[in-house]
């Protein structure tokens, strides 16, 4: 019942027991109505909720206790993944249909997703896009005009990947719909994990060392940005599977070894504190208030990346470490600890409600 309706029914009653019962009722009311959290939640996806493209235990139910019975979000909850390859919108969707519980785009923070800050400066520039999945169509849908998929930029280049003819996987070259073979690349992005390793980096080498024009000399390095730094991730696979961090090493030290100046990079995802600073300020959107959170928790697999993430973000994120991927430890990780340990998401959840009194 409404205040004002509940101060009406008191109006109406002139003797005083039942004034008193009223207020009573009143009053009992008001402390029944739930107060907005001051805390809020941010899951890391592979090896925490999902393994490939199946839920990990009862992922599904631990999240289903953040909604109240009529399917609104009562917990203010993200996930923030070092994975991608699609917009959000689609990851978004695709998450729903795995876990049976509404996910809005805005509770999807991508690796990639902070490249979305660098518009301005690169909106009518031309630059390439490399990864799994549809790393041009991503940057298209955040506003750049001019993203191409390493790709097809490498397909308007002849005999610039020798060993394509010992590729099944081959490229058909398309009409180029951007003037490559004179206009120069301004940046290089690494939306998601590289597919073709050796055309990859031997395309981004031509790139980085010809100032944007391969086959030509410049010492001027165009911008190199890659969504994420893992060096390893927890896939279908028992044992972890290289990530991007890998492929920025093998990047790196080509380039490093091939060139008189070190490559220049920046590498975005956690453990970076801006991806941290991000996540609060989202998950202070969906709570709808402008008061601080007293805590934020980050569920993660990898004491490398979830783990060390939220201790350098400091207050108030608190790390809990599960044992469903990268980590496996019986004890706490010796080098990142985290707050809590636990089993499984689920066990971090029941842990999470218990400690701020939902339960
Ligand atoms: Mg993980």
């Amino acid at each position: 019942m409404k205040v004002r309706t509940l101060a009406k029914a008191i109006q109406g009653r002139s003797r005083p027991s039942s004034i008193q019962f009223y207020i009573y009722r009143v009053s009992a009311q008001l402390h029944s109505i739930p107060k907005r959290p001051s805390f809020g939640i941010a899951f890391d996806i592979d090896g925490v909720i999902l393994r490939g493209r199946t839920p990990i235990g009862d992922s599904p139910k631990a999240l289903k206790r953040l909604y109240d019975d009529s399917g609104c979000l009562k917990i203010p909850y993200l996930f923030l993944t070092n994975g991608g390859g699609i917009p959000e919108s689609r990851r978004a969707s695709e998450l729903s249909q795995l876990l049976g519980v509404n996910i809005d785009p805005i509770q999807v923070v991508q690796g990639h997703s902070p490249f979305k800050n660098l518009l301005k400066r690169f909106e009518n520039e031309l630059i390439v896009a490399t990864g799994k999945g549809e790393p041009a169509v991503v940057m298209s849908e955040y506003g750049f005009k001019k993203a191409i998929s390493l790709e097809e930029y490498a397909s308007h280049f002849n005999n610039i990947d020798p060993l394509s003819p010992y590729k099944t996987l081959t490229t058909k070259q398309s009409i180029p719909r951007f003037d490559v073979k004179s206009e120069r690349v301004k940046a290089a992005f690494v939306v998601s994990d590289p597919v073709e390793w050796s055309r990859d980096i031997q395309v981004l080498c031509d790139i980085l060392r010809s100032g944007g024009l391969p086959g030509e000399k410049s010492d001027h390095q165009p911008h190199m940005y890659f969504a994420a730094d893992d060096l390893e991730y927890q896939a279908v696979f028992p044992s972890e599977r290289l990530g991007m961090g890998a492929f920025r090493i093998a990047l790196e030290s080509i380039f490093n070894s091939i060139h008189h100046k070190p490559l220049e990079y920046t590498s975005f995802g956690k453990p970076n504190p801006f991806v941290f600073k991000n996540a609060e300020s989202i998950l202070k959107q969906l709570q709808q208030k402008s008061q601080n959170f007293e805590t934020l928790y980050m569920i993660g697999d990898n004491p490398l990346v979830d783990v060390k993430g939220a201790t350098q973000a400091g207050h108030p994120w608190f790390s809990i470490l599960t044992r469903t991927g990268v980590f496996k430890g019986k004890d706490n990780h010796t080098d990142y600890p985290a707050n809590q340990v636990v089993d499984s998401v689920q066990e971090a959840v029941e842990y999470i409600l218990q400690r701020e009194g939902y339960l």
